[in-house]
């Protein structure tokens, strides 16, 4: 069976994790914590970076940081993972949802500006599959209404928008470190904040509410509570196991791009007989292989193949259900009469293939061929 996903070892981890056991200090805020957090310092220019134990934990730290009241508006895509809204609409604000452009799952930015209303704090983007979404419409209309950009960079890591890092552009920004992410620790995540207004509080809330982050360094004599907050810092353990695939993260994303190629090169000629779609990636975006899609021409076409790669011993999965049709939304905002044909779409025809590092050129292939044969079989 080919996996879908298979977390990635660098070999490393152990080395690190036993140095972490050997200092005998296992919390969070210690050696290996910072030494990933100016990783992303210094690789992805972002000011300022907090080791959390989830990228929902990051995005939950910055509705914190916003102060929002309960009529706040937050403008999010509905094709995205829950927590992209989840950690807003626990703070009491209204998430507002964007749809996607009809060529790319990402948020289409066009129609941002007729949803922003006096009530409107933020808008969250999700670079989908590490593929940016286009900063500099969503800078211009934060700056125009003095709003608040958080990136939602779970997908993101070492991925570009022109010549600027994902996660260095909005205000605040969050990777996940989740175990189907590029670089992963099981679970995990950054805060990013790009803005000094938030630095001094981002790192309060982040300490349970006191201000024992500047205790340590010695800037104060003794530290208390001072402000809300929670325990969002992760241990030590999480880090050095972290920092080890940060380590690596040339090499790593060497081989994801080197299988996401294969397939695109493998599956051209069927996107050109028009069966399939294959991923497209603006001009102003650069590609970290976080995943590789397919879009079929409608749902039962993909289920077909989904079952047809099974019996041949591939999973491939789908994914987002628009939020704006789950559950928990339509019982909470069941005013939200509009329709986002473009994410419904993605929700119904894209299918996510196997890509991981232990994934060999040579199982792509056997995928694709897979694929072909479906196709000439239809
Ligand atoms: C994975 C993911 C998350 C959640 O990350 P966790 O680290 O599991 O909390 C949030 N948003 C997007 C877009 C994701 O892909």
């Amino acid at each position: 069976m080919i996996d879908f996903n298979v977390p990635y070892q660098t070999g490393k981890e152990a080395e690190f994790l036993g140095e972490a056991l050997a200092n005998k200090k296992l919390s969070g805020n210690g050696r290996f914590t910072k030494l990933s957090q100016q990783f992303f310092i210094d690789r992805f220019n972002i000011q300022k970076a907090l080791l959390t134990t989830s990228c929902t934990d990051a995005l939950e730290m910055a509705a914190l940081l916003m102060n929002l009241n309960p009529d706040d508006e937050v403008i999010v895509p509905t094709y995205t993972f829950v927590s992209t809204a989840l950690a807003f609409v626990r703070e009491k604000a209204k998430v507002i949802f964007v749809d996607s452009m009809p060529d790319h799952p990402n948020m289409d930015v066009s129609l941002i500006e007729e949803v922003i209303s006096p009530k409107t704090k933020a808008i969250v983007v999700v670079h989908y599959g590490g593929v940016a979404v286009d900063m500099d419409a969503v800078m211009a209309l934060a700056d125009k209404y003095n709003l608040i950009v958080i990136e939602d960079a779970a997908q993101a890591i070492d991925s570009y928008y022109n010549d600027k890092s994902l996660g260095s552009i909005g205000h605040m920004s969050a990777f996940s470190f989740h175990e189907t992410k590029n670089i992963q620790c099981g679970e995990g995540g950054m805060l990013g904040i790009n803005t000094p207004e938030f630095h001094e509080r981002a790192e309060i809330i982040w300490e349970k509410g006191t201000n024992r982050a500047k205790f340590f360094r010695g800037e104060i004599n003794k530290y208390g509570w001072v402000d809300i907050g929670s325990s969002f810092l992760a241990s030590e353990i999480t880090a050095a196991y972290l920092y080890a695939q940060l380590d690596a993260l040339d090499s790593i994303q060497e081989t994801r791009i080197a299988l996401w190629n294969r397939y695109y090169n493998n599956l051209i000629e069927l996107a050109q007989e028009r069966k399939v779609e294959l991923p497209f990636i603006p001009e102003y975006a650069t590609n970290n292989a976080h995943v590789f899609y397919i879009i079929t021409s409608d749902v039962i076409e993909r289920s077909q193949l989904i079952s047809f790669l099974k019996e041949n011993e591939v999973h491939a999965v789908f994914h987002y259900l628009c939020l704006h049709d789950s559950d928990y939304y339509k019982r909470n905002f069941p005013d939200e009469k509009r329709s986002f044909p473009n994410a419904q779409r993605f929700e119904k025809c894209l299918l996510r293939l196997p890509l991981y590092n232990s994934l060999t050129l040579e199982q792509v292939d056997q995928i694709c061929t897979l694929i072909r044969q479906f196709y000439a079989l239809k």
